[in-house]
């Protein structure tokens, strides 16, 4: 069974949301109810959670597009409460290449705080943070203001190094130019389980659910790839073993593809 829902095709590449991306919809709806927003205010809130997933697609579509000028396809860029992944078809084993693949992702990210600021900045002024960020949200400057932190705040936490996250494959990227794959994708892997460790905690003591389940998701994905790194280099001894191994095609490391 299908559970994503199809949204359309863009540039080649077909976007889909996750079925548990409808938590979200009963999400605006609760703090809308809870907060007692009137018809006008639940809307403008609905829309800025639209922008906030709008700038992750775009974030998407920087990896997908950064990995078509390697040659490598993006099968689909799938939408989640959590966030999005581009899911292409390998990543390239040169480091440069993935370096690149990884960081053009927070920097679309970057590059819309940066137009943002300048939206503000010819309109006027910046609004000062004593007032509530629902209230702020209700101005049309601070609606871009709260987009402008959004923007920031997705740039800066991609960058950290919690394999598979992007910082994470920035991470190894830049150890595979002076170690060996395996070894490289190893050491990320044992930083982003670490790291994954912090966000389940901070997550569950300051009840922020969705860096909880992004620790989760973490965890279970760094875990994933140690796990098959360990399979692989088992299968490997018992080859040298045989003394005739001669490394093929599949015997390349077919590491994550998933941005
Ligand atoms: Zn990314």
């Amino acid at each position: 069974m299908n559970r994503n829902l199809y949204i359309g095709t863009y540039a080649g590449i077909p976007i889909k949301i996750h079925w548990t991306f409808s938590f979200i919809i009963v999400l605006v709806v609760y703090v809308s109810i809870s907060e007692n927003l009137l018809l006008k205010e639940s809307l403008i809130f609905g829309l800025y959670v639209l922008c906030l997933f709008l700038c992750v697609v775009l974030h998407e579509y920087g990896h997908a597009l950064t990995a078509r000028r390697y040659g490598v396809k993006t099968r689909d860029i799938l939408i989640s409460p959590i966030g999005g992944l581009a899911r292409l078809d390998h990543i390239p084993e040169v480091p440069g290449q993935e370096l690149r693949i990884a960081i053009a992702g927070p920097l679309v990210n970057l590059i819309l705080a940066g137009i943002f600021f300048l939206i503000i900045l010819i309109n006027g002024h910046f609004l000062l943070p004593e007032e509530e960020s629902l209230a702020i949200l209700m101005h049309p400057i601070g609606f871009i203001q709260m987009l402008l932190v959004l923007n920031l705040v997705l740039f800066a936490f991609n960058l950290i190094p919690a394999f598979p996250m992007d910082g994470g494959r920035i991470l190894r990227a830049m150890l595979s130019y002076r170690n060996d794959r395996l070894k490289a994708t190893y050491i990320a892997s044992i930083v982003g389980r670490l790291l994954s460790v912090v966000f389940i905690a901070v997550g569950a003591i300051f009840q922020m659910y969705a860096l909880f389940f992004i620790g989760l998701f973490v965890y279970v994905m760094a875990y994933r790839e140690y796990a098959f790194l360990k399979y692989r280099k088992e299968q490997m001894k018992l080859r040298d073993a045989r003394e005739n191994f001669q490394p093929g095609v599949d015997d390349q490391f077919p590491a994550s593809a998933e941005f």
